[in-house]
């Protein structure tokens, strides 16, 4: 079981910023900007690699959006990401989007 897995299932606490039946966000432990929100689906997805649900991925970019929206970066601008296996940075294996806002963003990523 992942530690995100554990947070769908409420068993460890998250500051939780928007919810469907389907998707959850909520607030990056480390966060990396001013705004740092994790856009997870409730279902267990390893990554994008391993994504099957076309349905479900639109929902999912839906939401991020939406939270991007709700945190006030839509003026600004604001940066969507996900890390997939090793190289790609993954370090928690259950797919999850970070929509990350509220200060310049640097390109490209190191
Ligand atoms: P990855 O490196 O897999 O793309 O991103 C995983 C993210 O999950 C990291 O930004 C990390 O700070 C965050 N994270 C890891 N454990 C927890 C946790 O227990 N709670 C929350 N809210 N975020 C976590």
């Amino acid at each position: 079981m992942t530690i995100f897995a554990k947070i769908i299932a409420r068993e460890i606490p998250a500051d939780i910023v928007y919810e469907t039946d389907s998707v959850l966000a909520f607030r990056d432990i480390m966060p990396q900007a001013p705004v740092h929100v994790l856009v997870i689906p409730k279902q267990p997805v390893t990554s994008l690699a391993t994504a099957s649900d076309p349905a479900l991925m639109g929902e999912l970019m839906l939401a991020c959006a939406e939270v991007a929206r709700r945190e006030g970066l839509e003026a600004g601008g604001y940066r969507v990401v996900t890390n997939i296996g090793r190289d790609g940075g993954q370090s928690v294996f259950h797919l999850h989007f970070h929509v990350l806002g509220g200060r310049p963003l640097t390109w490209p990523p190191g």
